[in-house]
């Protein structure tokens, strides 16, 4: 690019001069695999409409299509997987006007005296969201979600709800850890905390769990009593709390009510937990 430029340095722009008239076509962008053209995430996805309880207004949001994504499987937490997308990060219904936010299980359910409190506490302050994206990166789809979790606290929702945002955004982070670029110069940082993020939440779910199988009836989120305790006990093993996670894993392997494939994810827990106590005892 010689002239079309030239002269900007009157204007301290001298930098700039040198700049391309059109981009160069890029090679990577060309070189996409065949599936990736064909599937792409926005295709799991449609615009739903819904009312805000807090503000009334009308609003759409990017909703999963129902039986369109294939589960491939799920983590021992129970953290789904899907094929080509992670639909975790279209759980949350967010008001772009007010800021109201909730996991689409709890989105319709509020009393009033909690929308008082989140009008007060977060829509006086929300800036509204005018711009409409057709997919989230993980990034923003981690904003819906502490937005949620903020939204529960101000709420004062019961500790099951936010046990299970948290539980959520734990999933939804290494969701985001397994598609950082493993290439990228900043890969083991970003990883190491990217992990170090899933521990806090995952540490407050457990907690969350704990005090809700107190104070609660099930179901609970959805959960029935042995679901619940399977998970508590999966998260206790993780932070080494093995007297919790030993009752509760033994309570879902000993009831008459549980689904056989349930009892063996049970089982093997329990195994699991013996060897990381002997292990541990031995390393004493
Ligand atoms: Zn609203």
């Amino acid at each position: 690019m010689s002239g079309l430029l030239s002269g900007l340095e009157q204007f301290g722009l001298s930098g700039l001069e040198n700049m391309d008239l059109y981009e160069k076509p890029k090679r990577e962008a060309a070189a996409k695999t065949a599936e990736e053209q064909v599937i792409q995430e926005q295709d799991f996805l449609f615009d739903k409409t819904f009312t805000c309880p807090i503000c009334d207004k009308e609003f759409k949001s990017r909703t999963v299509k129902i039986g369109k994504a294939k589960l491939i499987g799920t983590d021992m937490d129970l953290r789904p997987k899907y094929e080509h997308v992670d639909l975790l990060k279209y759980d949350i219904i967010m008001c772009p006007s007010c800021g109201y936010a909730a996991l689409s299980r709890y989105f319709k359910f509020i009393t009033s005296p909690q929308a008082k409190r989140i009008k007060e506490i977060i829509s006086s302050k929300f800036k509204p969201i005018t711009v409409q994206k057709d997919i989230y990166t993980y990034d923003e789809a981690l904003e819906r979600y502490k937005l949620t979790l903020a939204n529960a606290i101000v709420k004062m929702a019961k500790p099951s709800e936010k046990a299970y945002i948290c539980l959520k955004t734990a999933w939804l982070l290494r969701g985001k850890g397994e598609a950082l670029d493993k290439k990228a110069p900043n890969y083991e940082e970003e990883k190491k905390k990217v992990n170090a993020q899933e521990k806090e939440f995952l540490k407050n779910a457990l907690d969350g769990f704990l005090a809700a199988r107190q104070s609660e009836n099930f179901p609970m989120c959805g959960m029935d009593e042995p679901t619940v305790d399977y998970l508590i006990s999966v998260i206790a093993t993780r932070f080494e709390q093995y007297d919790v996670a030993s009752k509760l894993i033994s309570q879902v392997i000993a009831s008459p009510s549980v689904n056989p494939r349930m009892k063996d994810k049970a089982r093997d827990l329990k195994e699991q937990i013996i060897k990381e106590i002997r292990v541990k005892n031995a390393a004493k």
